[in-house]
């Protein structure tokens, strides 16, 4: 790669620096250029910011601020020739902003600046009348430059453009330097300053230190009426109609400094009373658009239109450029705040499963973004179409139990737009506070209910309410709240499509009962309750009496009927507590926690009855054989449990079915209860009188 600076030092001396198109340099020249990239570096947040001029014609670039000399010969040179693969080159040859993240590995870039500590660099063309006049270099940004942050330089680049073009404008006059720090300081203020008023305010201040006024008014456009949005000597937030507004009215309309004549009546109507000197006004002109005006009333009887009126033109063209631009850069922001938003929720909706913690962190955020004092948010029940209340925010306790409690019919008329229009409800202002059947808030002086809608489904709503302002929401924030919630219904789609999936994943599919995976797991769960609390479980195997015979001489759906038949008594005839589940084809179980032997044995008693109590459509009667076995007097574990009851249903089997077994033990576990036993007292003698035999290994 050619290293740009090389061919600079080709002169003479070492170069401190050898990027011209980095000119990190240092020096004196006006204040102005240092407030220049001052404000630049602040409203960009970067560390730096450099500017160099740029003359066209003779391809060449001028380091200003930090000034940039180096000496050949002995003569001082601050002209630098511009290397054709320099980024300065192409962003002047593009008019576009250049940006790297990493100038050692941009070619555009010499690999010195990373030594230097420069991380990363933005360049931006400034340019007046279609041609480039100067760069700025934005240096080292936390995190890196974004696309974002070069549309803002760019934003940037035109009051800029016209502060360098007042600089040489104002070059020659005695009071340059007051003038332009002051000219600096207003695009200071104006972008650093969050209302304009305030800003407009600064401005006239700063004016007085250049030309002495009796009074002077900052008015802007709104609408068809001048606002007076500053004054000094006199009142602000006067309103004057435009039609009526005179020879200020001309400075709007041919965007030109104007001599006021009819002052003696004008000031009055702007809140200026008693000013008795020369009034000029100048426009606040931004682009094709006039934004207002200044008008001063000058101490000086003899201020002209070429001098003072020269001045008050500079003040209004900057502040007008940089009011446009703080505009501008404030609706970008807005624009990007609100686009981080819908993201956030939208990650919410992809992140969180259930609907309480979704509507929950989604309340937190609503609440600050609406600026309202309460939130609530509902998940709509599909059958009974009611929107139900899951999470709210700010409210107070006493109002909770009706906030928790209020469900919102959605087939009330008032409802009616919500539903059909899937259009958010506004009650304020005219349309009057919300009436109490919609309000989960009594008395709320305002209540917005935005429809959270998937697949042209209402899946929710949000409500977001003022207990005290009668009118908050404009028509840009209902837009905007609806749009940012949107992601919800998503992320309450996706809640109930993971609950459905979770329920068919723990679901026997033919009959509805739990499934072996999830009866087990939840054996498991109950197993260690019980031993910790020492509350004892119980554990039915229940078994269809001669299945096979059912599907050999009534067909496999007869067979299916019958297993329909059992799951169905299983689960009718239980307590919340019991779990019924289905284990293998035709073997199901219920689980019982809390419950001794005696208790377990009467309901599989009663089971087996209402089996065979009840006939079958086209199967006739069925029965059913049971094994109860209860922890811990049959068993310390799940396994055991387990292979107990299984022993005893086929005791129950063999002893003619259609009947439960729970006392019977498995040999293994007899020796295995024995050799507990003789473990707990070494003096036992086993009943044959020889040593115990270790017990067998479980058979599977
Ligand atoms: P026992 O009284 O000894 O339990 O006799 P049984 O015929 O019920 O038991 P066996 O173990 O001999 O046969 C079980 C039968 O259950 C065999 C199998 O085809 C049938 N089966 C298993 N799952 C299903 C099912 O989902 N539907 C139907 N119709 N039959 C099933
Ligand atoms: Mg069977």
């Amino acid at each position: 790669m050619s290293r740009p600076g090389s061919r600079c030092a080709a002169g003479g001396e070492a170069l401190e620096l050898t990027d011209p198109s980095l000119l990190l340099l240092q020096d004196e020249i006006g204040d102005c250029y240092e407030s220049v990239t001052r404000s630049v570096a602040a409203a960009m947040g970067a560390e730096s910011c450099h500017l160099a001029l740029y003359d066209g014609a003779r391809r060449e670039v001028v380091a200003r601020r930090p000034a940039y000399t180096r000496r050949t010969k002995g003569v001082p040179q601050y002209r630098f020739p511009l290397d054709a693969s320099a980024a300065s080159s192409q962003v002047i040859e593009t008019g576009q902003p250049h940006l790297s993240n990493d100038p050692q590995s941009d070619p555009l870039y010499d690999p010195s600046i990373k030594e230097r500590g420069v991380h990363s660099v933005l360049t931006a063309p400034v340019q007046r009348d279609g041609r480039v006049v100067a760069l700025l270099y934005v240096l080292n940004k936390p995190g890196g430059f974004t696309a974002d942050d070069a549309r803002d330089l760019m934003t940037l680049a035109p009051p800029v453009g016209l502060a360098l073009q007042n600089v040489r404008l104002y070059a020659s006059e005695k009071d340059r330097r007051v003038l332009n720090e002051s000219l600096l300081e207003v695009s200071r203020v104006i972008l650093g300053t969050p209302t304009e008023d305030n800003a407009l305010g600064t401005v006239l201040d700063q004016m007085w230190r250049v030309v002495r006024y009796q009074a002077a008014a900052a008015v802007v456009l709104e609408g068809d009426e001048l606002r007076v949005a500053a004054s000094r000597g006199g009142s602000v937030d006067v309103r004057v109609p435009l039609g009526s507004s005179g020879e200020l009215g001309l400075v709007l309309e041919r965007h030109a400094l104007q001599v006021l004549s009819d002052a003696a009546t004008l000031l009055p109507e702007l809140g200026i009373r008693g000013a008795t000197g020369r009034a000029m006004a100048a426009p606040l002109k931004a682009k094709q658009r006039v934004l207002g005006a200044l008008v001063v009333v000058f101490e000086d009887e003899h201020a002209t239109e070429a001098h003072e009126g020269q001045l008050l033109t500079a003040f209004a063209d900057n502040t007008a450029l940089f009011l446009d631009a703080a505009r501008l850069l404030s609706r970008e922001r807005q624009a990007r705040a609100r686009a981080a938003n819908v993201a956030r929720f939208t990650r919410l909706a992809a992140t969180r499963l259930e609907p309480e913690s979704l509507l929950g962190a989604a309340g937190e955020e609503i609440l600050p973004l609406s600026g309202a004092d309460r939130v609530v948010l509902y998940v709509a029940h599909a059958r009974n179409a009611v929107l139900i209340p899951v999470a709210h925010e700010g409210t107070a306790p006493a109002e909770e139990k009706r906030v928790t409690e209020l469900r919102l019919d959605l087939s009330a008329p008032l409802l009616a737009p919500l539903v059909e229009e899937r259009k958010t409800l506004v009650f304020q202002g005219e349309t009057g506070p919300p009436p109490d059947s919609v309000s989960p808030f009594l008395g709320a002086r305002s209540l917005l209910l935005i429809p959270l809608v998937s697949r042209d489904v209402i899946v929710g709503a949000v409500a977001v309410a003022h207990l005290s302002d009668a009118e908050p929401f404009d028509r840009v924030l209902i837009e905007y709240l609806h749009d940012v919630c949107q992601p919800l219904a998503l992320g309450l789609e996706n809640a109930r499509l993971f609950a459905t999936l979770t329920q068919m994943a723990a679901t026997d599919e033919m009959t509805g009962v739990a499934n072996r995976r999830k009866f087990m797991e939840t054996l498991r769960v109950e197993g260690t309750r019980s031993r910790r609390s020492t509350e004892p479980l119980s554990l039915l195997l229940v078994d269809l009496d001669h299945l096979k015979k059912i599907n050999d001489t009534q067909g496999h759906q007869a067979g299916d009927v019958a297993i329909r038949h059992v799951a169905d008594i299983l689960t009718r005839r239980r307590r919340a507590t019991d779990l019924p589940g289905r284990l293998g084809g035709e073997e199901f179980a219920l689980l019982m926690p809390a419950t001794a032997k005696d208790g377990a044995v009467l309901t599989a008693e009663r089971i087996c009855r209402e089996v065979s109590g009840h006939p079958v459509p086209k199967v006739g009667t069925v029965t059913v054989s049971i094994g109860v076995a209860t922890m811990p007097e049959d068993a310390r574990e799940e396994e055991p449990l387990i292979r107990v009851a299984d022993h005893r249903l086929y005791a129950a089997k063999a002893a003619g079915r259609n009947q439960v077994r729970s006392t019977s033990v498995p040999a293994e576990l007899k020796d295995a209860a024995a050799a507990d036993a003789a473990a707990a007292d070494p003096t036992a003698t086993p009943p044959d009188g020889k040593s115990p035999a270790p017990p067998d290994p479980p058979q599977e």
